[in-house]
């Protein structure tokens, strides 16, 4: 049921375009099988594959690999304002039952990219998944000190260059166990960053949790 059908025009939209025929991705409307997926957008989901933990964080996983719909997806999300993805993304997200998770934190935008796109893709994320956990978010206790070019045409190292020390975090964190949310990880490159800000504030454990992988370098291309 769409969240406008509790007033008299939302039933009445409900009636005209049934929210139940539309793909949870690519919005078609077909045919859905199991998710409220179509043919084409089911067959081209994959799982991402395990991810490895650096150092610097206590565990992360990722829902799907950045690739087909998922990637489509996560485009759509991020520059097309389809704010109808987060729920699906964050519905995919499987946090492991032994992590303990005081508060949730999406990897934030530089403020002007923020105020230019008007929104932060992993923070709408974020708060949906916040609501299935119950859980707080507190996207203000991570700041991007540093507007940080493009990560698309950088190596793995060039990308840990580029975003080191672009995130200070407040001192609220110390003691705190902090989920990272984040719409797709490549090298983790942003993330470290991210963990390493929050445990020099004092995090005591830093957990990621990303929507989409890059695993292949197929995958790479387009990411920002
Ligand atoms: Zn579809």
């Amino acid at each position: 049921m769409s969240a406008t059908s509790n007033t008299l025009l939302g039933k009445l939209l409900d009636m005209l375009y049934p929210p139940d025929v539309a793909c949870a991705l690519c919005g078609r409307e077909t045919l859905l099988g199991n998710n409220r997926l179509c043919d084409i957008c089911r067959a081209s989901l994959a799982p991402s594959p395990a991810l490895h933990c650096p150092p610097q964080l206590d565990g992360i996983v990722a829902a799907f690999r950045y690739a087909g719909a998922a990637r489509n997806g996560i485009r759509a999300l991020k520059y097309q304002g389809q704010a109808r993805l987060a729920p699906f993304f964050a519905d995919a997200i499987t946090i492991p039952p032994e992590w303990q998770i005081d508060c949730v934190v999406p990897v934030p935008l530089h403020p002007l990219k923020r105020w230019l796109r008007s929104y932060n893709q992993s923070e709408l994320i974020a708060k949906e998944l916040c609501a299935r956990l119950r859980i707080p978010q507190q996207s203000s206790l991570l700041r991007r000190t540093r507007f940080t070019k493009s990560q698309t045409t950088l190596s793995g190292f060039e990308r840990a260059k580029n975003v080191s020390q672009a995130f200070s975090a407040l001192p609220a964190v110390r003691g705190k166990s902090i989920l990272l949310i984040d719409d797709v990880t490549t090298t983790h490159s942003t993330l470290l960053a991210c963990a390493i800000a929050l445990r020099a504030a004092g995090a005591a454990r830093v957990y990621a949790a990303s929507a989409t992988a890059a695993t292949h370098d197929s995958d790479r291309e387009s990411i920002d």
